[in-house]
């Protein structure tokens, strides 16, 4: 459960939006549907025979061929997705498998657009018709109410002068990971896709910070707010 913050609107700090993890005991399960949009992401990148590979390798092999149904059941532990990261790499190198899990996080932000999109504000007229800083704003705390709402996780948004901090904690990617440095590619491409979207196909830099795997308290995902020349 995450409460809607104390510290929303203070200038001081300009929080976006802070989220307080009022309990920590909530199911760690992702809902069946962003666990498929995973798999299908995965395989979009790296082929039917390489998500075999990865889902034999994490000993996900129910999963081959019969990836979760399309609803809202959270039954997709996160530790699932940790695996896969973790096959991922194993099968393809740190290096390939942390360079697939950022290509598969620009695909699945597709097809969560394409699937969530229509029931948020991103599909109103208003929204489209905002400057794209303020889209960028708006999209962050859109995508991480999504994710709190429906994979009871914890994300939170906070903007500085010259960029936005993405936290995640607890981490689906990264859970039980021990890991020598940040893990969470997929996170930081699925936000880097979203930035490209919003702003009419501008890049930005995108990076992974702090991982929970690798001893921080918490995963922070930073983006420029400048977009690449
Ligand atoms: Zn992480």
């Amino acid at each position: 459960m995450c409460l809607l913050p104390s510290t929303q609107g203070n200038p001081e700090n300009r929080v976006v939006k802070q989220f307080m993890c009022a309990d920590k005991m909530i199911p760690h399960y992702y809902p069946n549907q962003l666990g498929r949009i995973l798999l299908l992401s995965l395989q979009e990148i790296i082929g039917r025979n390489g998500i075999t590979t990865v889902l034999n390798t994490a000993q996900l092999s129910n999963f081959i061929e019969d990836y979760p149904p399309k609803n809202l059941d959270l039954q997709f532990g996160y530790d699932h997705v940790s695996k896969i990261m973790i096959a991922l790499e194993k099968v393809y190198g740190q290096r390939g498998g942390r360079g697939f899990a950022r290509r598969a996080g620009y695909a699945a932000f597709k097809y969560g657009l394409r699937e969530f999109g229509p029931s948020t504000d991103v599909s109103s007229l208003s929204f489209r018709l905002l400057p794209w800083r303020r889209k960028m704003r708006s999209g962050l705390n859109i995508l991480a109410d999504t994710f709190n709402h429906l994979a009871g996780q914890c994300v939170r948004v906070e903007e500085q002068d010259d960029r936005f901090l993405w936290y995640t904690d607890p981490c689906p990617l990264c859970i039980e990971r021990k890991t020598d440095g940040p893990v969470c590619q997929f996170t930081a491409g699925v936000l880097e896709e979203m930035l490209y979207w919003l702003s009419g196909s501008k890049y930005f830099i995108v990076n992974e910070t702090q991982c929970v795997a690798s001893g921080d308290p918490t995963c922070l995902v930073v983006i420029d707010k400048k977009p690449l020349e």
